[in-house]
């Protein structure tokens, strides 16, 4: 079930909103106020989120800056003015529709259905087809152990293949070194878990536009990496 977020403050449209989206199976939840709302995008996970643009403490334009630095899903904004609209859209700030007020609430409810769609056909949710791992530009076809990064086939070593299917296919979870080393080299196997950070290091220069700054394989100061979906 897809898990939705409206940050609203008009509370009689945030119910509204929530009780469409639920009679079409969505779970909902709502906050009332800007930086209650940026916070559990943020930390929270959910497939959908409905921004209103004015907000109390923290406004829509903010919010969506910091969810879409941080986090691949569709953001839908509202807005009660058409100017706004057009403001947002001249910002750039990478909403994927926007929503004027008033409007049909069966029509919010079509919109978000077809964004989901649309994420899982192009994003992938790192779930397994025909033994195909995609996540954002990375194909990882599993039977072939072969590998694209943008359409551009990498040749990767054994554990470093394996290590990147491992992270790929558990994406947003941290994993410390010796996990790491556990899943990937067997017990006998001659090395330590400075061996884990060399093969990152590999890794990362294949996949990442800029490995000083990763944009797949993330480091988690003082636990271990992470794989971003
Ligand atoms: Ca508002």
């Amino acid at each position: 079930m897809s898990k939705i977020l409206i940050v609203e403050d008009e509370e009689a449209i945030a119910d509204l909103e929530k009780d469409y989206l639920e009679l079409s199976g969505f779970e909902v939840e709502i906050e009332n106020r800007g930086d209650t709302g940026l916070n559990k995008a943020l930390n929270e996970e959910f497939d959908l989120l409905i921004l209103d643009l004015m907000l109390p403490e923290v406004d829509g334009f903010e919010i969506c800056r910091q969810v879409r630095e941080k986090k691949n899903m569709p953001i839908i904004m509202v807005s009660a003015k058409k100017d706004d609209i057009d403001k947002i859209r001249g910002l750039g700030l990478g909403a994927d529709d926007y929503i004027t007020k008033p409007f049909s609430p069966s029509e919010m409810v079509a919109r978000v259905k077809a964004h989901l769609a649309r994420y899982d056909r192009l994003i992938g949710s790192g779930q397994k087809v025909n033994d195909v791992v995609e996540i954002r530009g990375i194909k990882i076809d599993k039977t072939a152990r072969r590998v694209w990064v943008n359409g551009e086939e990498k040749q990767f070593t054994t554990k470093e293949f394996d290590l990147l299917t491992f992270l790929a296919e558990n994406p947003n979870r941290v994993f410390t070194k010796e996990e790491l080393f556990r899943e990937i080299w067997d017990m006998e196997s001659i090395g330590d878990i400075a061996t884990v950070t060399v093969h990152i290091k590999k890794i990362r220069e294949k996949i990442e536009f800029n490995t000083a700054k990763p944009q797949y394989i993330e480091t988690i100061w003082g636990v271990g990496y992470r794989f971003k979906a």
